[in-house]
Formats: structure tokens, C-alpha cells, sequence
């Protein structure tokens, strides 16, 4: 495994590695890697010859007063399940090498970023389609892998993608969670045992939801207004948003269809936590 701390040292790897022979997957992460981002490296491996892993926290998907200078950081750990997972190279670079001195672009995110996450962080997927387009143009990827818990992510990402003729498959891939179903994420670290245990209120929301909509309940307000009570009543967290919404566009719907999530966001303490799941489905497969 090679570790690669620069953008030129990149670029002359890059050169040296052929498109034609060989499949190449780039997996995303801001580091402090857990289950979810090593599945997303395994299920790279079976597309891909070649996975180039980049950690890196990316300042620009923050909004003021979020948490990225106190974001959870572990270089060595990182490396190290990285090397377990057979990763052939991690791109480790420095804020000043992918934003240097007078860096001014950034990308318009498509329709999908608005509302919901888009609307509680205003300029977070303008940062997200900004860091993976540099990324992608980096990398060169035949394939690009996402995990499916940041699901608007996954929407955006999508049409960015295809919005910008980007010639790069995208692999959307499937929630890993803790064996009681909360969502893994570098983010539960925070949580003392009291706050974590009343996280799991977000997931057993969702999972109601499914529940009423398999015993035939289709208004999406009745099952919102039912998954409101269950956040609100729970001591010590702040619901931020529950959504039904069409798993292409993001838009609310009020009559819900298979294949349709049900998306939230809240804060337990200080902790914003986001998760979903989806109608007729539960957890979806991976997107090949
Ligand atoms: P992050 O480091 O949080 O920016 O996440 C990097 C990638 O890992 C993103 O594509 C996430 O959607 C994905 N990811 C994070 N947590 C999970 C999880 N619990 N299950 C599946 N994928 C995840």
C-alpha cells in the first residue's frame, strides 16, 4: 500500500497506472474509518484492480460553528485497516495542496442538494460536489464508491455525475449498522453511553415507518406525525428533519411508493446524526 500526501506526487502515480488494463475504484472518506467505510472498500474490490482510498476532512462541506476542527482524526489507525483491507493507495493530502492560495471555484450542486440536509447546512454539497469533483479528476476512477446512509449524498453525487459528463461509474452501497441499528459513523464517537443509547430513537423512527407502510398506512403525514411523536418524546435530542421523499429527487411525496425514503436528521446533545431507509425495501442493496 503506498501512502501519496501529494498532489504531484499523485498526478506522476496516475500517469504511470493504465485505464485500459486496469479498473480503477476511488472510495471517499474523511478518515476515522469504521465498518461502513471498509465495506464500501470490499465491495470496491470485486469491481475493481486498482482502490485508491482518499482521507481527507474536507473544510469546505463544514458549515461555521460545525465541528471541523474537532472532526475525530486517527491517521495511524486509518493506515493500518487500510493495509488490512489490501488498499493499494491512500491519498492523504493537506488542505493547502487541494485548496491552495486563491482557489475560487466550486460547484453549483444539482436540484436533489435542496432542502433537508441542503437546507440545515446551507453550502455543505456545494463543498461535497466541489472536494469530489477535484477528487475525481485526480483520480481518474472507472468507479466511485458511496455509501448509501448519506442518502441525499448518494442523489446528488448521481447528478452531478451525469449533469457533468463525468465518465466515472458510481456505486451506491448499503448501510452498515451497529448490531442494535444504529447507523455507523465516525460522528458516534461523540455520544457518551446515555447519549447513544437514545440515538437509537432515529433508527426505531424509520423502522416504525416501514412497519406502518407494510400494514398499509401510504400517507406520508400520518407517518411522519407518528415518527415526530416517537423523536420528541425522547429526552435530550432535537429532531432536525423527518422526510418522505422521492429517492431521485429529494422532493417531499404524500402518498408513499415502494422504493421511496424515509430520511432524518436530528441532534442527540451536540451530535447531528442523519440516517434512512426505505419503503417496501428496508435497507437498499448495493446500486450495481
Ligand atoms: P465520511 O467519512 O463520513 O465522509 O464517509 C465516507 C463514505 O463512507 C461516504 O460515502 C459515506 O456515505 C460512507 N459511509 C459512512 N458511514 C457509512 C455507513 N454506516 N454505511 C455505509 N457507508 C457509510
Amino acid at each position: 500500500m503506498q501512502v501519496v500526501r501529494t498532489v504531484t506526487q499523485w498526478r506522476s502515480i496516475r500517469r504511470s497506472l493504465s485505464s485500459q488494463t486496469q479498473r480503477i475504484g476511488l472510495v471517499p472518506t474523511m478518515g476515522f474509518l469504521h465498518d461502513g467505510h471498509l465495506s464500501l472498500i470490499r465491495i470496491a474490490r470485486q469491481h475493481c484492480d486498482i482502490i485508491v482510498v482518499t482521507c481527507f476532512v474536507n473544510p469546505t462541506q463544514f458549515v461555521p460553528g460545525e465541528d471541523f476542527e474537532r472532526y475525530p482524526r486517527d491517521e495511524n489507525r486509518d493506515l493500518a485497516l487500510l493495509k488490512q483491507e489490501g488498499v493499494d493507495y491512500v491519498l492523504l493530502p493537506g488542505g493547502d495542496d487541494i485548496y491552495p492560495e486563491g482557489f475560487s471555484t466550486s460547484i453549483q450542486p444539482p436540484a436533489s442538494s435542496q432542502g433537508w440536509c441542503g437546507q440545515s447546512r446551507p453550502g455543505h454539497f456545494q463543498g461535497v460536489c466541489t472536494i469530489v469533483s477535484i477528487l475525481f479528476n485526480l483520480v481518474q476512477p472507472h468507479f466511485a464508491f458511496f455509501g448509501r446512509k448519506d442518502a441525499q449524498q448518494c442523489a446528488v453525487i448521481q447528478a452531478m455525475t451525469r449533469d457533468l459528463n463525468f465518465p466515472i461509474e458510481i456505486v451506491l452501497c448499503p448501510i452498515v449498522r451497529e448490531s442494535d441499528g444504529l447507523a455507523m459513523s465516525s460522528r458516534n464517537v461523540y455520544l457518551s453511553d446515555e447519549e447513544r443509547r437514545r440515538a437509537l430513537v432515529l433508527s426505531k423512527t424509520l423502522r416504525l415507518g416501514l412497519t406502518l407502510f407494510q400494514q398499509g398506512v401510504v400517507d406520508s403525514q400520518a407517518v411522519l406525525d407518528e415518527g415526530k411523536k416517537q423523536i420528541q418524546t425522547m429526552e435530550g435530542v432535537r429532531l432536525d428533519y423527518l422526510g418522505v421523499v422521492n429517492q431521485n429527487t429529494f422532493k417531499s411525496v404524500s402518498i408513499i411508493q415502494p422504493g421511496n425514503y424515509y430520511i432524518g436528521a436530528m441532534y442527540v446533545g451536540t451530535t447531528r446524526l442523519i440516517d434512512n431507509m426505505v419503503f417496501g425495501l428496508g435497507e437498499a442493496p448495493c446500486s450495481e
